[in-house]
């Protein structure tokens, strides 16, 4: 063992939770995750890790003190309002600066997730969110989440500091049993404090938050719930031969008008040209439409694994030699674009013919029927 590794040490562990009703709600099963952390911990380290909580917001101090916590650390705002993950960083930030744990545990909500990637970047510490399990060999850390939309599990060794935020029942069963062994849920108040550590000492900090964060407002828009790519009868999928954003929404409208729904490859959506709920593929929705038109996809074998259970699988690629020319049902050497184009031109004129708008059939007017009939 060099002697850097034995000089390294995890002296304190701290659970960050927003005061919420959700947030606050898995506290114990949070605490549960740092208790396992400071056991492994202890192994190789010369004194007991100290758990300290981080609450955010101005309820639950009367339910946090009776948490078997050696400190908590409670951080309110200035000007209480409903803000942002990166409106938050300052304070954090600074709180990191001023504790400076080994380890940091976050809930794997949407807050969770985001807090503790942007934190992990400023402090310049490692993080994976979802983290479903962990062991521990002296200075490096082997994390466990769900990969290839939770198909497999990926195991990464980490050095610390370490930022992670806790998948959702990963800790639970040892959360029940420290609450069989102390009779109440680590997260609800009890007339005694139930553990014997006594009552945690509180450093409360109030932040301002506009200081220090470039962030400057949040607006909140409601989407429409639509009906996602995981049940499309029919799929268009783009991939990166498509070119570029606007293109892809072209794509968008001949799903539209093959009453089908629109998805995407990886590229596609690294580019943003799509949203990550879009994505198909063994990391994303595994989809199982009765036609699949793949357009400017090459048929790695990731994308395939999200599109093998289609009834009929047509690709549009302009590379003859691509491999999804391999396993598909239909084919076509051609540049994807010119062929959405014309596809979306013929069945346009169908729509407006069946509204009776066009002019009719017969007139010189180009072939009718959808050329995917
Ligand atoms: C761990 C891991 C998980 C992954 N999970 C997924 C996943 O879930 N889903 C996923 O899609 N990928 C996934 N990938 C990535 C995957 O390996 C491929 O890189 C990806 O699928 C390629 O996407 P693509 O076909 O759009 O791009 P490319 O492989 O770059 O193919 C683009 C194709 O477009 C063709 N083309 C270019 N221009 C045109 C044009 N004008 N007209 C017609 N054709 C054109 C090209 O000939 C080429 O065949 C994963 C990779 C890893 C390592």
């Amino acid at each position: 063992m060099s002697a850097e590794i034995e000089n390294f040490e995890v002296t304190r562990i701290a659970v960050v939770v927003f005061a919420s009703e959700r947030s606050f709600g898995r506290t114990g099963e949070l605490l549960a995750g740092a208790a396992h952390f400071a056991a492994l911990a202890a192994s190789w380290a010369t004194v007991p890790p100290q758990t300290e909580l981080w609450l955010l917001g101005e309820e639950y101090l009367d339910e946090a003190l009776l948490l078997p916590v050696d400190v908590i650390c409670h951080v309110t705002l200035q000007e209480p309002r409903l803000c942002s993950a990166e409106e938050w960083m300052p304070a954090l930030t600074r709180l990191y600066q001023r504790r400076r744990p080994q380890a940091v545990l976050f809930c794997s909500d949407l807050a969770g997730n985001e807090l503790a990637v942007r934190l992990a970047v400023r402090v310049g510490g490692s993080c994976m969110t979802e983290v479903s399990s962990f062991s521990m060999n002296a200075d490096v850390l082997t994390v466990a989440r769900g990969a290839y939309g939770s198909n497999l599990t990926a195991h990464f060794d980490m050095e610390g500091p370490w930022v992670l935020s806790i998948a959702k029942g990963a800790f639970e069963s040892l959360h029940k049993s420290l609450h069989e062994s102390n009779h109440e849920p680590l997260h609800e108040p009890t007339r005694e404090p139930t553990q014997d550590k006594g009552t945690p000492e509180i450093i409360t900090l109030v932040e301002s938050l506009s200081d220090g964060s470039w962030h400057k407002g949040l607006e909140l828009r409601r989407e429409e719930a639509e009906e996602g790519i995981e049940s499309a009868e029919v799929a268009v999928i783009g991939g990166r031969g498509v070119g570029n954003r606007e293109n892809m929404e072209r794509m968008r409208r001949l799903a539209g008008l093959m009453n089908g729904r629109l998805g995407g490859t990886r590229p596609a959506v690294l580019d943003a040209w799509l949203k990550h709920k879009d994505l198909v593929g063994a990391s994303g929705n595994l989809i199982r439409p009765r036609l699949c038109l793949a357009m400017g996809v090459s048929g790695s074998g990731p994308f395939m694994a999200g599109v093998e259970k289609s009834g009929v699988l047509a690709a549009v690629n302009n590379d003859p030699d691509a491999l999804i020319f391999k396993y598909c049902d239909v084919g076509v050497v051609e540049d994807c674009n010119a062929i959405a184009s014309e596809l979306e031109r013929i069945l346009m004129k169908e729509r407006q013919m069946g509204s009776g708008d066009a002019s009719p059939a017969g007139s010189g007017a180009e072939p009718q029927g959808s050329c995917l009939d």
